[in-house]
């Protein structure tokens, strides 16, 4: 506390402090090696292993809504024994390990038929590795997303007015990684292959490791172990607390390492997930609160499961709106092919731009009485998704060429899907933080996660829908392939809308609950 009150009074950074450049530099290096090497993964599952496009988005959901789990083990361990600072470094080191293990390419698989069927072949040595560096991202990404977000909050004190600047600018610099990472690894992956691309991915997160060590001690008191004497006791002979804990990350990074080959499992492990911290907090809510917290607990609670719908498309992102692009859109600009990959930077690349806008608007409505409240922003995000996904399947079904529909359509689904995401993702982050009752703030931040985790999980399961004509190994008739994303995403933009409509019916009965006034 005394950290932060401290750091409060620096203003050597635009009116922050020094060590906020430190969080914004970590925080987009690591965002620039999760989304280059997430820009790749769905080709390198489909293209470099030959898996159908089926077992690829199950794989692929199963990693995006892992990397979402963990940050919940991360921040507990952080709260309680390790510290942020510690914790960050950890996370940044089992990050750059799991991000080279994915330049450790090997063969690719291979394809023949016999009697009429496919068979494929693949270097089990290396789809072990592949697993592996896996396990490592994921468990970097729980000990570094979560507290690095928590250095952020603590170097202002709770009422110091340029926290949400802060913030906004800290969400820039996730952006500016997420648009080089898919950018950069996405031509590296063109014009070199996949060892590069994964490698650059690697290389940006030693550089974010290098930033953090540099400028680690000015985080203070605040971020230090809880107790650091507990952590140097021998629990064990000649082994103390701290060394348990690393050996326990190990585990985790095992169980990981297991999960990832049953994506089944994933999905039975967050379904537990998600009844267990919706009993724990309907059960707090009721036997805990004041009759206005417990409202505002359970609306907090329920607007939170918008965000699993909202992902769960949005997220077709990386997998099978990336293949579509590949297989389906004219990619030419000025003679240049862009690679496919390097679209899914167009979305940081929109947040960037509109970022700030959004945060200006949001100011100018409030002044009139104007500004949608939290759950109307919630059914806008809904409803732009809808109508982004909607205009691709128009778009798409103008062409006259099955491999050539025009780029403009697909640019106009990402702003739809951008605009969509500064109505939900910044929104929830504060919403959660405003609603949720002091003592469990934490454990509600969790759950926020926890939601956007069964998000990208289910987003699997329908990228999986869209490939479900595709046989493993065997060529891609782009017609087929077409025909089968105008299905699910008409259905996806219907869905959408229409749940995102109905969410604007009932705003004003959720609005009551939530006893504030906008
Ligand atoms: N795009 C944001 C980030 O990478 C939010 C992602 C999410 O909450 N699912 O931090």
């Amino acid at each position: 506390m005394e950290s932060s009150l401290s750091l409060s009074k620096d203003t050597s950074f635009f009116g922050h402090p020094k060590a906020l450049v430190i969080c914004f530099l970590t925080e987009m290096w690591e965002r620039f090696s999760y989304y280059g090497m997430r820009a790749l993964l769905i080709f390198y599952l489909t293209q470099h292993f030959l898996f159908s496009d089926q077992i690829a988005a199950g794989i692929f959901g199963s990693y995006i809504s892992l990397v979402y789990i963990t940050p919940v083990i991360g921040g507990i361990i952080s709260d309680r024994y390790l510290g942020a600072t510690k914790s960050v470094v950890v996370g940044g080191v089992l990050l750059a390990v799991g991000h080279l293990g994915m330049a450790i390419e090997g063969n690719a698989a291979s394809s023949s038929s016999l009697d009429g069927s496919i068979i494929v072949e693949r270097d089990e040595l290396y789809l072990q590795i592949f697993y592996l560096s896996l396990a490592f991202i994921i468990m970097g990404v729980g000990f570094l997303k979560g507290n690095i977000s928590t250095l952020v909050g603590s170097l202002y004190s709770q009422n110091d007015v340029r926290r949400d600047g802060a913030f906004t600018l800290f969400y820039m610099g996730i952006n500016a990684g997420s648009f080089l990472g898919a950018l950069v690894c996405g031509f590296l992956l063109q014009y070199k292959g996949f060892s590069y691309g994964f490698g650059a991915a690697g290389i940006g997160m030693l550089f974010g490791l290098a930033v953090f060590l540099y400028g680690k001690n000015l985080f203070g008191q605040a971020a230090a172990p809880k107790n650091p004497q507990a952590l140097r006791q021998n629990i064990l002979p000649f082994i103390n607390l701290e060394i348990i804990i690393y050996l326990l990350i190990g585990c985790g990074i095992l169980t990981c390492y297991q999960l990832m080959q049953m994506p089944s499992l994933v999905g039975g492990l967050l379904s537990a997930s998600l009844l267990l911290a919706t009993a724990i907090i309907v059960t707090y809510s009721l036997t805990k609160c004041e009759p206005r917290d417990r409202d505002r607990m359970l609306v907090c609670l329920f607007l939170m499961s918008y965000q699993i719908i909202f992902w769960a498309l949005f997220e077709q992102t990386a997998s099978s709106l990336s293949l579509m692009t590949d297989r389906n859109f004219d990619r030419v600009i000025l003679g240049l092919e862009i690679p496919a990959a390097a679209f899914q930077s167009v979305n940081a690349f929109f947040i960037i731009l509109l970022a700030p806008l959004f945060n200006v608007a949001w100011v100018a409505l409030a002044k009139k009485g104007w500004e949608p409240s939290t759950p109307a922003k919630f059914a806008l995000a809904l409803i732009q998704l809808g109508i982004g996904f909607l205009l691709l399947v128009y778009g798409a079904s103008l062409a006259a060429d099955p491999a050539k529909v025009a780029l403009i359509w697909l640019i106009l689904m990402y702003l739809l899907h951008t605009t969509g995401e500064l109505c939900i993702s910044p929104v929830g982050l504060s919403m959660t933080s405003r609603l949720s009752t002091p003592s469990v703030v934490g454990m509600m931040m969790g759950c926020w996660f926890l939601a956007s985790a069964a998000g990208n999980y289910v987003s699997g399961m329908i990228a999986g829908l869209t490939g479900s004509g595709n046989i493993e190994g065997s060529p891609i008739d782009p017609e087929i392939a077409l025909q089968s994303y105008i299905e699910v995403y008409m259905a996806a933009g219907f869905y959408s809308l229409a749940i995102g409509i109905f969410a604007l019916i009932i705003t004003p009965l959720i609005k009551k609950f939530m006893h504030e006034s906008i």
